[in-house]
């Protein structure tokens, strides 16, 4: 029996490994235009979130996601993650 490799990613609030599919993930792309990402497949660069506000809340204060995009996340964006929570 074939084991089906789950493919991790790390969320930038906690850390934490997960499954990507159980992750929101942010989107950086080549022209340096940060948005989230809700089908997970747009190009460019990905960072990943849990689906836990208090993720989100804590990547944004530790701005993780300037370090890893060099690139801060804008409020609009911000407001987009929290509400795709509140769904
Ligand atoms: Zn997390």
């Amino acid at each position: 029996m074939k084991m089906r490799k789950i493919p991790l990613r790390k969320c930038i609030g906690c850390g934490e490994q997960k499954d990507k599919r159980d992750l929101l993930r942010i989107v950086r792309t080549k022209e340096g235009e940060v948005f989230f990402d809700p089908t997970g497949k747009h190009n460019g660069r990905g960072a990943y979130l849990c689906r836990d506000s208090a993720c989100l809340e804590k990547a944004f204060k530790q701005k993780s996601l300037q370090r890893s995009f060099k690139s801060a996340l804008s409020p609009e964006v911000m407001d987009e993650l929290r509400q795709s929570l509140e769904e």
